[in-house]
């Protein structure tokens, strides 16, 4: 396997980590300090793959106390 892809090598701007994209919160990039645009990643996951239970959250109570 490269290092470099074939949008490294082109010098595109991407992102070679995983978005996750969540239910009800901005979607988030496995990298640190990712600027990458959604669309210029190659992986995306659902937040449920990472055991992300934000919809569930969402679905029953927004204000979770204790
Ligand atoms: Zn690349
Ligand atoms: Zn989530
Ligand atoms: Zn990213």
């Amino acid at each position: 396997m490269s290092l470099r892809c074939r949008d490294c090598a082109a010098g595109l701007e991407h992102c070679h980590g995983a978005l996750i994209h969540h239910a009800y919160r901005r979607e988030e990039c496995t990298e640190d300090g990712c600027l990458s645009p959604p669309a210029a990643h190659d992986m995306h996951l659902d937040c449920s793959a990472i055991g992300c239970e934000c919809d569930h959250v969402g679905a029953v109570s927004a204000h979770r106390v204790g």
